[in-house]
């Protein structure tokens, strides 16, 4: 007998990328910016007034909701902060799923959401993308309470216009929500934020992790209308965000000079390592994210990332259909990713 109920018994858990304990180490195994965080960052921590401790946080972030309101040209009705996006999409798959009512998403895609489908003991339905990464005509055909397009998408660093999402939103108009998974937007070529206003039924999905060097933090947040933001407020946590946090994204979000610097400075990094991968051998797409999926000139990936991992390079590797020829190598700084390629040089030579 066992204690738990029977999809819990049967899950198996989402598995987080390594986590080396410090040492010297080049990490570019879970997408993480390598640059710091905003001094503003560090300033809003340092200057925190502990009496702050002692009480309950905001419990709607409205100082964070206002300051994301006010960059992003919506009001603050429309914003739901939470601990990280994931907190957003376990808020989202509690608030619209459940025993017949599905969550659909293209793959493959972040690995999550089955996990959350089985947790939630809803229905998962998993519509394969076609050879370029294209949005499947038969995700709209799903009908899901809950359909996820993760955009750019994990871990294929592919990107398809707001305008195909738009489509599949108005023909789900109605009878399901979309959420947009826009944890990589920073390095995108656009967003999708525009189909809050014009479609009833959008959510946009950020995250602090990636774009602002903050995953440590758990800081992410919702952008909808004001409906399904209330309905969402019913379902999480009272205080999801702690009041440090709230303080450090707020100043974070408000500094773009700086995050305008270190995006682009990623974005630049991104294409020296994409010629220099394709130039060792590897085949790869350009990339609308700071990750690069890079088929091994060998196509044994496996290998290629235990013999990294000796050296003290991570990247990742999934023993996933499709993915086991593949390594899925975060953009670095311009040292880190030298030191990768130069790893790979002689591995390959080898
Ligand atoms: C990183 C990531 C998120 C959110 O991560 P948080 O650290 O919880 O903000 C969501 N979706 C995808 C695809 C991601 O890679």
């Amino acid at each position: 007998m066992s204690y738990f109920r029977d999809n819990i018994e049967q899950l198996t858990g989402y598995s987080p990328g390594y986590q080396p304990r410090g040492g010297d180490v080049v990490k570019l195994n879970t997408n993480e910016n390598p640059y710091p965080p905003s001094p503003a960052v560090i300033e809003a921590i340092r200057g925190f007034d502990p009496e702050k401790l002692r009480r309950y946080p905001q419990p709607l972030a409205d100082d964070f909701r206002s300051a994301a309101a006010k960059l992003l040209g919506v009001s603050a009705g429309n914003i739901m902060a939470t601990n990280g996006g994931d907190d957003l999409l376990t808020i989202a798959v509690r608030s619209f799923c459940g025993p017949g009512r599905a969550l659909a998403y293209p793959v493959p895609t972040y690995s999550l959401y089955p996990v959350l489908a089985k947790i939630q003991d809803c229905p998962a339905v998993e519509v394969p993308f076609d050879g370029d990464f294209n949005l499947p005509a038969a995700l709209a055909d799903a009908s899901a309470a809950l359909t996820i397009v993760c955009n750019p998408n994990a871990p294929t660093a592919s990107f398809v216009q707001p305008a195909e999402i738009e489509k599949l939103a108005r023909r789900l108009e109605g009878k399901g929500v979309v959420l947009v998974d826009e944890a990589y937007v920073d390095y995108a070529p656009a967003n999708c934020i525009g189909l809050v206003k014009s479609c009833g039924n959008v959510i946009i999905l950020r995250s602090l992790s990636k774009g602002y060097s903050l995953a440590g933090l758990r800081f992410g947040y919702a952008v909808a209308n004001e409906g399904l933001i209330d309905g969402m407020m019913k379902v999480k946590d009272s205080y999801n965000v702690d009041a440090i946090a709230i303080a450090a994204a707020t100043a974070a979000i408000t500094d773009r000079k700086y995050f305008q610097t270190n995006i682009d400075r990623i974005k630049s990094q991104r294409t020296i390592l994409t010629e220099s991968l394709r130039g060792l051998g590897f085949e790869l797409r350009d990339s609308s994210t700071n990750f690069l999926p890079a088929r091994c000139p060998d196509g044994n990936a496996s290998d290629m990332h235990q013999k990294l991992a000796k050296r003290n390079i991570y990247v990742r590797y999934f023993n996933l259909p499709g993915l086991t020829d593949k390594l899925r190598i975060t953009v670095g700084t311009e040292e880190q990713n030298r030191r990768l390629v130069d790893a790979l040089n002689e591995l390959i030579r080898k």
